[in-house]
């Protein structure tokens, strides 16, 4: 898989920007100086071009004070991302009813909501979506097993997030990490898919062992369908 050079880490660095953002936001808000703003692991899908994009999307949830006397929640807001750079738009800001904020910053975007009860505010925030490996790689990497160059195998979008390889010389099936670019073998196994009907087309991954228990992952090499499997209890 060929990784486009830069592309994870001015995302990593977009999802750091924006988690302050966010938390410049609900200390304004809340008064809290030191607000929780979780980041995930890794990127979700953002879209399903080709190649597929790749963003964060970030969700902070905190609990809102009783208001401080002339305190204007949307003013505050404001106040907080404008300078930034920020184009604000208030969509609804009546007495009784919810508060709906969104922002926009290039391809950055956060929406604001406080709801009827004004007892907590919600952000919810994306950086720009980007593709992070190239659509078709040049040349495939080399089988494990009998060094010819692997061919791409497209199980459709279920299986999007690794990419796929498969040996025409050997017969080798695995999956390649897009984080490590490590290849992983799956295993051949018998038995038709009950759905697509393709004939002994699922594969398993390796065993792993997760509280107590050994599991595997098996994927239809036909349409994609893939599920955790629990092989037995250790
Ligand atoms: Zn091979
Ligand atoms: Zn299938």
């Amino acid at each position: 898989m060929t990784r486009i050079p830069g592309e994870r880490e001015a995302m990593e660095r977009n999802a750091e920007w924006l988690c302050e953002q966010i938390r410049a936001v609900i200390t304004a808000l809340t008064g809290d100086q030191d607000p929780r703003v979780p980041k995930p692991h890794r990127p979700g899908i953002a879209s399903w071009d080709t190649p597929v994009r790749y963003g964060y999307r970030l969700h902070a949830q905190q609990v809102l004070g009783p208001p401080a006397p002339g305190a204007d929640l949307v003013e505050s807001t404001r106040l907080t991302l404008e300078p930034a750079g920020w184009n604000v738009r208030v969509h609804y800001d009546r007495p009784g009813r919810p508060t709906n904020i969104s922002a926009r910053l290039d391809e950055f975007s956060m929406v604001v909501s406080i709801p009827e009860s004004r007892d907590r505010v919600d952000v919810t925030a994306s950086t720009p979506a980007s593709a992070l490996h190239e659509a078709q790689p040049a040349v495939g990497p080399e089988c494990p097993r009998c060094e010819r160059e692997l061919r791409a195998m497209n199980l459709g979008r279920r299986q999007i997030h690794n990419r796929w390889w498969t040996c025409s010389e050997c017969g080798w099936v695995g999956t390649q990490d897009p984080d490590d670019d490590r290849l992983s073998r799956m295993r051949r196994l018998e038995g038709d898919c009950p759905f697509c009907g393709e004939e002994d087309a699922w594969a398993a991954s390796e065993s792993w062992e997760s509280q107590g228990e050994l599991l595997d992952w098996v994927v239809c090499l036909g349409c994609g369908r893939g599920n955790t499997r629990r092989l037995h209890r250790l």
